[in-house]
């Protein structure tokens, strides 16, 4: 069963195409690696699936829901609401509410839209810390804790909501050194439970290691996909060679 699928995706800001034909799909349990240059498209593909840009071309479907086609535009509001519900989202600038402690962070909106009560709500999330090695974190506020301690907060903020599948846009390239390797071993942690994931990352050897599946984006277009060993070490198209190599 696809847990996502995107068809023959079409993206204009202005006169500019910035996607011009792509289509992705994600199974349960997959674990998909975006890279490519800077400007390539990888941000804004992630942010049309997730409802942060207006699709203009092509389809999106979510299990059997769909979000968008071309020919019908948007789904009604019911059903946009349920697909919202299905994925998680993770920034590279973690995008945490800078006025709400950790604790609040977690349970606002599972209260607000899953209309969990206050004590599963207040129980969920302190497993979640506890889990990400922040238990003690609960009672601080966002600017109180290391990107690598936010990055990991709001990966439990989206594993708050109990998605289907999280968009990861670079979670790491904020970070230091030291603090991304901390970011990378939760996400790890998190396929090997076959939690199904889209991470645009700049990490080679992450990708390698945690993808089932890597795509090389460039101008708005796939260029290569398949398995990491293939794209990573024995890439086919100049494009992705030479980015390699430069990476
Ligand atoms: P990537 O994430 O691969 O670096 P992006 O998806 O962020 O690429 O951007 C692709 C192109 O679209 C870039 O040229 C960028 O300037 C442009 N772009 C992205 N978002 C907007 C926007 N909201 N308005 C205008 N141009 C945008
Ligand atoms: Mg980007």
């Amino acid at each position: 069963m696809k847990l996502l699928s995107m068809k023959h995706i079409k993206k204009s800001f202005g006169d500019r195409t910035v996607l011009k034909d792509i289509s992705l799909d994600v199974a349960e349990g997959e674990v998909v690696a975006i890279i490519g240059p800077s400007g390539s498209g990888k941000s804004t593909l992630i942010r049309l699936a997730t409802n942060l840009e207006e699709l203009q071309g092509g389809e999106v479907h979510y299990g059997d829901l769909t979000l968008y086609t071309e020919k019908d535009g948007y789904a009604p509001t019911a059903e946009r609401q349920k697909i919202n519900r299905l994925y998680g989202m993770v920034f590279q600038h973690f995008n945490l509410f800078p006025h709400l402690s950790v604790l609040a962070n977690l349970t606002l909106a599972p209260r607000d839209v899953l209309k969990v009560s206050k004590e599963e709500a207040v129980r969920t999330a302190e497993g979640l810390l506890a889990r990400m090695g922040l238990a003690d974190k609960a009672h601080n506020y966002p600017f109180e804790l290391s990107g690598g301690q936010q990055q990991r907060v709001s990966i439990a903020r989206a594993l708050a909501m109990k998605p289907q599948i999280i968009f990861f846009d670079e979670p790491t390239s904020a970070l230091d050194p030291e603090l991304t390797q901390e970011v990378l071993a939760v996400i790890q942690e998190l396929a090997e439970e076959n939690m199904a994931m889209v991470i645009v990352t700049h990490e080679m050897a992450f990708a390698r290691h945690v993808a089932d599946r890597v795509i090389f984006m460039a101008d708005g277009l796939i260029v290569e996909e398949g398995p990491p060993e293939e794209v990573l070490d024995r890439p086919k198209n100049p494009r992705t060679q030479a980015f390699l190599n430069k990476n």
